[in-house]
């Protein structure tokens, strides 16, 4: 019997197969075609589920997002050139994001390298400027290496995107059974373990003296954060010292944007006065204005969290601590624990905060409160806001995409969030268009949970044919387009703006008015709705959540209704 099974022999794509399930990895997303159509079917052989996508870039953003949310990487398999260069959309928003991805792609046959083969791309310089690490095999001997090495790399430090480059004369060589498992457990006992460094105690203190001696702390916390799954330190240690917080959009949830102590209502008053900030997994990137003035105050004193030595480097902050963060949290809270410190609810900061909160909930209610029709985008969004609360009173929350200007905007300040990494968004990229590959991520990461898209109709439309992959897949998805007839808004040129020849043309901003995008997911047997007033988006909304069946909710919004840029206006 042994002999037999050294007599079949394995080939390159068999061998990366066997590789990937020795690595964990048991999803992968993709589009395949030449080279890579038997190595799709071989993961699949060996207990993978491959999701295959219309489009390389909708199937690179859910491996990316795939990786956040489950902190193994995600898997984007392409077919050479042009499938690859689809892919880079998915792996520079890996990179952008820190989250863990692997982009496999087939290349051209290395004996016509140069001359001009199918689909010939230098696939290795094209992914350059986006992966931490990028390897071709160019030998089969060499695949187990090159596999086992671009799933640590991702891993490793600030999670990342990382590239491996299988030509199709590599994946058609073949050895025995006998010799590969003999190159895979070499190539596993070489494998280096992603050992995270612990601070040292001295830096622990330091960062407790800041917090005990400051009068208007803030914890601000972000994506690497809930990517380490701190969640219950950071309980344990704002409530200990009883220091208010501020969650970046994708960290809402890690404790309940409704929890007392939770600034984001108060956000300007919050990062305008504090007087030391203790940032966890969050970048002071544009999300939080640079840490610089006037958005924080002149003297703020930063003590920045971060797994990456070079982030903390290049931004010089008052303390650094490199480590993750989970662990660093445990460390302070244990530090603070037995001799404990906590503002209370009648400090004035406290309760300066906590004014501002009850002053801009109350303002925001009154707007949220009036049925507006034809719709604006707050009244629709409240009643999702409704809907998506009760369904989180009996089961897990749902998970929230949220893309587009204006529509993820308002949603960010109206949609509650009650549980860890329950939202994804435009991200550190402002990417839009990553709407449904990450609720297929999603759906497939955490499948006990219902999905929830609340998109622009230009975000939605960057992927729009993937509703066909959410129906055949059958997976809980229910998206819902703000649709207000283009980018930003409808066509809202007064006739003194439309001169030149091509005037008859539409706006560059307008679509088609009230396009019927219900009936898209139609054409493949999804459930679609259309709503104009507040019943009709409740009753669509109960019986597509309760249904937890592939559904797209087109709600008609008023032209008129957007801001161009959203809130970013300024950079347009
Ligand atoms: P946000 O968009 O939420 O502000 P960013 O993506 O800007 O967050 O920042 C996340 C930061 O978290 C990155 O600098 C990254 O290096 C860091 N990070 C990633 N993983 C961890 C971890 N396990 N522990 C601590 N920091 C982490």
């Amino acid at each position: 019997e042994e002999l037999q099974r050294n007599a079949e022999a394995v080939d390159g794509n068999e061998l990366v197969a066997m590789c990937l399930a020795r690595a964990g990895i048991d999803k992968m997303f993709g589009v395949v075609g030449i080279p890579v159509t038997s190595l799709a079917n071989r993961a699949v052989a060996s207990g993978v589920r491959f999701i295959a996508f219309h489009n390389e870039q909708s199937a690179g953003y859910a491996a990316s997002a795939y990786g956040y949310l489950t902190r193994t990487p995600g898997i984007l398999l392409t077919v050479s050139g042009p499938g690859c260069v689809h892919g880079l959309a998915g792996l520079s928003n890996a990179a952008a994001n820190g989250w863990p991805m692997v982009m496999i792609s087939g290349s051209c046959d290395q004996n016509y390298a140069g001359r001009g083969d199918f689909q010939e791309l230098d696939q290795i310089a094209a992914v350059k400027p986006f992966s931490k690490f990028s390897t071709k095999a160019t030998d089969i001997s060499e695949i187990p290496n090159s596999v086992f090495s671009v799933v640590d790399w991702a891993l490793r430090d600030r999670p990342g995107g990382t590239y491996l480059d299988l030509p199709s004369d590599v994946l058609h060589q073949t050895i025995n059974q006998s010799e590969a498992e003999r190159l895979i457990s070499e190539a596993l006992d070489s494998r280096i373990p992603n050992s995270i460094e612990k601070p040292r105690n001295s830096q622990i203190q330091k960062a407790v003296e800041l917090l005990r001696k400051a009068e208007r702390p803030l914890i601000v916390f972000g994506k690497g954060a809930a990517y380490s799954r701190a969640e219950l330190e950071l309980t344990k240690l704002i409530e200990t010292i009883g220091i208010p917080f501020l969650p970046t959009p994708m960290a809402k949830g890690l404790l309940p944007d409704t929890h007392e102590l939770a600034a984001t209502a108060a956000r300007s008053l919050a990062i305008g006065k504090c007087d030391v900030a203790l940032v966890i997994g969050a970048r002071l990137n544009w999300l939080l204005h640079f840490g610089d003035p006037p958005r924080w105050s002149n003297d703020v004193k930063f003590i920045l969290v971060d797994i990456s030595g070079d982030e903390i480097e290049s931004r010089k902050p008052h303390l650094g601590i490199v480590g993750d963060a989970r662990d660093v949290v445990g460390m302070i809270h244990e530090a603070v624990k037995d001799d404990p410190f906590c503002l209370g609810r009648r400090h004035p900061w406290v309760e300066a905060i906590r004014n501002k909160i009850n002053d801009n909930v109350g303002r925001l209610e009154l707007q949220l409160g009036r049925n507006v029709v034809p719709f604006n985008f707050l009244t629709p969004m409240r009643i999702i806001r409704d809907a998506i609360s009760r369904v989180g009173t009996s089961c897990p929350a749902p998970v929230v995409v949220s893309e587009g200007a204006n529509t993820m905007d308002v949603g960010r300040a109206v949609l509650v969030q009650s549980e860890p990494r329950t939202r994804l968004d435009a991200g550190t990229w402002g990417t839009m268009g990553v709407g449904l590959g990450y609720c297929i991520a999603a759906a497939v990461a955490v499948p006990d949970r219902l999905v929830v898209a609340v998109e622009g109709d230009s975000g939605f439309g960057f992927s729009a044919m993937e509703v066909e992959t959410v129906v055949r897949y059958q997976l809980p998805v229910i998206v819902i387009v703000f649709n207000n007839g283009g980018v930003y808004g409808g066509d809202r040129r007064s006739p003194k703006e439309i001169i030149g020849p091509h005037s008859h043309d539409p706006a560059p901003t307008a679509f088609v008015p009230d396009a019927a995008y219900h009936l898209l997911i139609e054409a493949f047997g999804g459930k679609g709705y259309v709503c104009s007033t507040p019943e009709e988006l409740q009753s669509a909304l109960d019986q597509s959540f309760s249904a937890r069946k592939p559904a797209l909710v087109n709600v008609i919004v008023d032209p008129f209704a957007g801001a161009e840029s959203g809130r970013l206006q300024h950079k347009n």
